[in-house]
């Protein structure tokens, strides 16, 4: 399977080195959005979609506390649908979507492929579809679904993989595409694990925000381990499951390349890999 890396979208919060741990204290901090592209047999399944079009015409739906907290840059050339063309592929290619969770800077791209299928687990569509208050409101947004997305949501499957547990196939057509959970940061929260020809790809999703988090020792910077802290739903599951990983590029650092959806460390060296 071939797999593309695209950046959809840049957030540029406060701080380089409060969030990025290097660059000046007051410069902005780059963030990515880390999307998988990949070419399989039956169409193009994306892990993730970062913002989409109608978020960059309307900010304003993403809500105002979290545009001055992260400043997207907005950039037309960053949403999945404006990327595709130039991996001489069409948005009628895209049959399936993944989301690791359905926070607004990852689901922000569903609006854009109301055809295809989106896949995300049935506790994550359950806590974005009922929650309510104030932490809710302003990580699930309403403009990113009222298209009335085609639901595909799934439980924990029955398999072990690498010591995760619940592991399933994301169809059974599909072995090489699997569903791990790791919740904490949300109550479904899923990595995507992909077999390519040159071994897994493991996406983190928001497991970890930072490349020195599954480092050993584990390291970050302070400003991210508090947004970290604050968007927890389950600290003690979030903890656990980042340890996991940690383990996980620890021991299989060579059959498995791990990488978390906003480090741009992690981004630029599979990028650069991938070119
Ligand atoms: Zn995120």
């Amino acid at each position: 399977m071939r797999v593309h890396h695209l950046n959809a979208a840049t957030l540029c919060p406060a701080s380089a080195r409060l969030v990025n741990g290097r660059g000046p204290w007051l410069g902005r901090a780059r963030l990515v959005c880390h999307v998988l592209a990949i070419e399989t047999v039956r169409g193009v399944v994306l892990v993730d979609t970062g913002l989409g079009t109608g978020d960059l015409a309307a900010p304003a739906r993403l809500g105002p506390t979290w545009v001055r907290q992260v400043s997207p840059r907005l950039d037309p050339a960053e949403p999945v649908i404006a990327q595709l063309p130039e991996l001489g592929l069409a948005v009628a290619d895209v049959r399936a979507v993944v989301l690791t969770h359905l926070d607004l800077d990852h689901a922000g791209g569903i609006a854009d492929l109301p055809a295809a299928q989106i896949h995300v687990h049935a506790r994550e569509l359950a806590a974005a579809t009922s929650s309510r208050g104030a932490r809710a409101t302003l990580r699930y947004r309403p403009a990113h679904t009222a298209h009335g997305p085609r639901w595909a949501p799934f439980d924990d499957g029955g398999e072990t993989w690498f010591g995760f547990a619940g592991v399933r196939a994301l169809e059974p057509r599909e072995p090489d595409l699997l569903l791990v959970p790791l919740p904490g940061h949300t109550s479904g929260h899923t990595g995507v694990a992909v077999r390519t020809d040159a071994g897994w790809l493991l996406h983190a999703g928001d497991s970890y925000f930072f490349h020195g988090q599954v480092a050993t020792p584990p390291h970050a910077p302070l400003a991210l381990r508090w947004f970290q802290g604050r968007s927890d739903v389950d600290r003690a599951a979030r903890v656990a499951n980042q340890e996991r990983v940690r383990a996980l590029v620890a021991a299989h650092r060579d059959e498995v390349s791990v990488f978390c959806a906003h480090d741009p460390v992690d981004f630029d060296r599979l990028r650069a890999g991938a070119a």
